[in-house]
């Protein structure tokens, strides 16, 4: 059983492992035994995880093909992708910034997509591999002031079956984590309200912002032989919001 779980020795690339959701999921497959590498654009950040990094700012192809062709160099193959950087902007629709449009769609579309495309090439060589992508409670549901970070994650949902479907033969498999919410610096500003925590609280079925810890769990199942026969889809971990609400009807016990 240990055995269908195991990620001792395998090549784990954790993009936007620097921080936050993807450094924890780092962290666990390095104690796992995994030989992991994280990349991100700040080198400080990169260094002070004490793993194994590399530079790679994912808006550029080139800095995404010497990335992977490095990480090939010194461990031969990639086993596992966590496509994990990300980010996010809020404003109104009707205003919102060109330039932080385009740059959304650059990181969580564009460059989400390229860094699949060059691990995924290394996997069909290999003839196996895992991908993970990352998407959001916004792949199932909308809050205000976030249209075009929706849109992303939606598309992360519709690019994860598409990969899926289309490298199945390879022996890869393609899923995605969707995240309910996560403390993080990507909303940092949130929990700092106290507003915007009660509301979370008051919605969230389990009654709580969840960690990045809380995702390592299902980080492991889809990185591990123990989901071999699963891809395509977007898992949620999310304490139970989008599974529906609690309300405040009395009902006899
Ligand atoms: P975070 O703490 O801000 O970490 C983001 C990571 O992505 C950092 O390592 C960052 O490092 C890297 N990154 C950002 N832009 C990049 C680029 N252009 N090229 C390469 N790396 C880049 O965010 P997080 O909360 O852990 O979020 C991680 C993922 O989870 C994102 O895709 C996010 O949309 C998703 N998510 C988060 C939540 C949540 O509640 N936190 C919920 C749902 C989904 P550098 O800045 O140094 O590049």
């Amino acid at each position: 059983m240990q055995e269908l779980f195991s990620v001792r020795d395998k090549v784990v690339h954790v993009s936007g492992g620097s921080r936050g959701i993807g450094l924890a999921i780092a962290r666990a497959f390095h104690e796992a035994g995994a030989r992991v590498v994280v990349s991100a654009r700040n080198r400080d950040t990169l260094a002070a995880t004490g793993l194994e990094y590399e530079v790679c700012d994912i808006r550029d192809s080139g800095q995404i093909r010497r990335c992977v062709e490095r990480i090939l160099e010194r461990h031969g193959r990639i086993d596992v992708l966590f496509n994990v950087a990300g980010i996010n902007y809020r404003h109104a629709a009707e205003t919102y910034p060109e330039e932080k449009l385009d740059e959304l769609l650059a990181i969580n579309l564009r460059g989400n997509y390229l860094m699949a495309q060059a691990c995924g090439r290394a996997m069909i060589a290999e003839g196996r591999g895992k991908i993970i992508n990352v998407a959001s409670l916004h792949t199932h549901f909308s809050l205000a002031g976030m249209a075009p970070y929706g849109a992303t994650k939606g598309a992360i949902a519709a690019m994860t079956r598409a990969l899926a479907v289309e490298w199945a033969r390879h022996n890869i498999q393609v899923n995605a984590i969707a995240p309910g919410f996560i403390r993080t610096d990507l909303n940092r500003m949130l929990w700092e309200q106290e507003a915007i925590r009660q509301w979370v609280v008051e919605r969230v079925p389990a009654g709580r912002v969840g960690a990045p810890e809380d995702v390592i769990g299902v980080a492991l199942f889809l990185a591990s032989a123990a989901s071999d026969y699963m891809t395509g889809q977007v898992l949620y971990v999310d304490g139970g919001l989008t599974a529906g609400q609690t309300w405040p009807l009395t009902v006899p016990r």
